[in-house]
């Protein structure tokens, strides 16, 4: 079953408009949210950023936040996930195509949910990234559904034999095509700050949580590709890759190669914390 504004219905039942914005501008937002063992994870918090993305680009969403809420829990119910994700996106709907705003057009929501396992050999093992230009616009903080930038920078990867991009933009060291970056130098993580330049990420701020509770400290400052290049050790996060070990940027080893302890400890209380939600809820 899939979700279409506030109804449950089967796939076949869903029908797109030709004109719907989304398909025609990329003019919609989304989130992906994950589910641990039939829990969702961070669900207001990726909620919250989806108002926020819709209010950047003044789209109404269809209906209030708890209603969503409740909506996603019952497709996720529904289909009986266990570890997986819901992927949710709204457009601003069907109008005649112009450029500006249509003068009325309600917004379409629609998401659908699949089971996904845990990255566990990435995050045990580590990945490999390039280094690649930062070719996207000045509003990454929105996470819109115009992902051209971001699209063409994995598929680079990809063709290098990677799993990610690493983006760089004037020199400084921005995000991941679909992460957020931490650096540990001298026992601190540093991170670029949550302006324009990148998504605000939901698994970048559990990061600062458990960092705290680590008594790690967490800077939030631009830095550049040295600094990344000579880290003590790299790692990226997001939702479908949680904490995971970056070992090799544009084929050369970070320090030893090796996932480094703080990374691994970062991981470990990423787990309890996962583990801590599902006590809540259940
Ligand atoms: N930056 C970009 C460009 C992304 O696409 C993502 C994945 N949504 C992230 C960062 C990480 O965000 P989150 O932790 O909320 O998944």
């Amino acid at each position: 079953m899939i979700l279409v504004q506030d109804k449950l219905m089967e796939q076949k039942e869903l029908h797109i408009g030709m004109e719907d914005r989304g398909y025609q501008f990329g003019d919609g937002i989304y989130e992906v949210i994950r589910i641990y063992n039939g829990c969702f994870f961070g669900m207001d918090e990726h909620l919250t950023r989806l108002e926020r993305s819709a209010r950047e680009l003044q789209m109404s969403l269809p209906y209030a936040k708890d209603l969503l809420k409740k909506r996603l829990e019952d497709l996720a119910a529904v289909n009986n996930v266990k570890d997986g994700q819901v992927y949710l996106q709204v457009t601003r709907g069907v109008a005649e195509r112009t450029h500006h705003f249509p003068d009325h057009a309600d917004g379409v929501l629609i998401a659908y949910t699949k089971e996904a396992p845990r990255p566990y050999q990435k995050m045990a093992d580590g990945i490999g990234v390039i280094t690649t230009e930062d070719i996207r616009w000045l509003r990454c903080d929105i996470k819109s559904l115009n992902l051209l930038g971001n699209v063409l920078s994995k598929q680079k990867a990809k063709d290098a034999g990677c799993d990610e991009a690493i983006l760089i933009r004037d020199g400084i060291v921005t995000e991941g095509s679909s992460s957020n970056v931490f650096i540990v130098k001298e026992g601190e993580l540093v991170t670029h700050p949550a302006d324009n330049l990148i998504l605000n990420g939901i698994t970048r701020n559990v990061l600062f949580k458990i960092a705290e509770e680590s008594q790690l400290n967490v800077v939030e400052k631009k830095f550049g590709m040295d600094d990344l290049l000579n880290a003590d050790e790299v790692m990226i996060t997001s939702t479908t890759m949680e904490i995971t070990p970056v070992v090799t940027i544009d084929g050369k080893p970070v320090q030893d190669g090796k996932p480094g302890p703080i990374t691994k400890r970062l991981q470990e209380k990423f787990n309890l914390r996962i583990h801590e939600v599902q006590s809540v809820e259940n």
